[in-house]
């Protein structure tokens, strides 16, 4: 670590402010997708439907301030939960920094360009249905998603996981 660093180099997640906070959200939109999990063993399954608040195209939430007004199930990410997370997509920035991990070069806040983390194939752009379409939840638990997320690669397949940091 260098006085150049930037500050989620520089900091620690409960050092962060809520503009670096929330800047960390690289918009990738995985985490508005419905997690099936199985009351007997815990275990979940990922599906390509996602939550009726998200935008689609840019991949956020079109209510973010009112986000757990719309959906009391709504996760607030937060320093003390993400460790607990284990839904959480692998290239998810909270998720690789709470693990010691670096950034994806894709993250905008690396690359300088929102577009970025989409062009990378690592946003859900193009690849979730909107809730208010589906009937049936289990039609939707997306195989090579699971595949990926069993495998530790990123769920949307994007490229590999980063090497820990030095
Ligand atoms: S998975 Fe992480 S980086 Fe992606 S939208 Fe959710 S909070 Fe943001
Ligand atoms: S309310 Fe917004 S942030 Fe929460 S799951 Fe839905 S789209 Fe995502």
């Amino acid at each position: 670590m260098s006085d150049t660093d930037p500050f989620w180099k520089s900091k620690r997640l409960d050092e962060m402010d809520e503009a670096e906070w929330e800047s960390l959200c690289d918009g990738c939109g995985q985490c508005c997708l419905f997690k099936l999990e199985d009351a007997d063993t815990g275990e979940y399954a990922l599906t390509d439907i996602a939550c009726r608040y998200l935008d689609h195209d840019t991949c956020r939430c079109t209510d973010y301030a009112n986000r757990r007004r719309n959906v009391p199930d709504c996760v607030k990410v937060e320093p003390g939960n993400i460790a607990a997370l284990r839904w959480m997509p692998a290239t998810c920035a909270y998720r690789l920094l709470a693990e010691g991990k670096e950034l994806f070069d894709w993250h905008p806040l690396v690359s300088g360009d929102p577009e970025s983390v989409h062009a990378a194939g690592a946003s859900v752009r193009g690849k979730a249905v909107n809730e208010d379409i589906v009937d049936d939840l289990e039609d939707h638990v997306v195989e090579q998603l699971n595949r990926n997320m069993r495998d530790g690669m990123p769920p949307l397949g994007g490229p590999a996981r980063p090497p820990k940091r030095d």
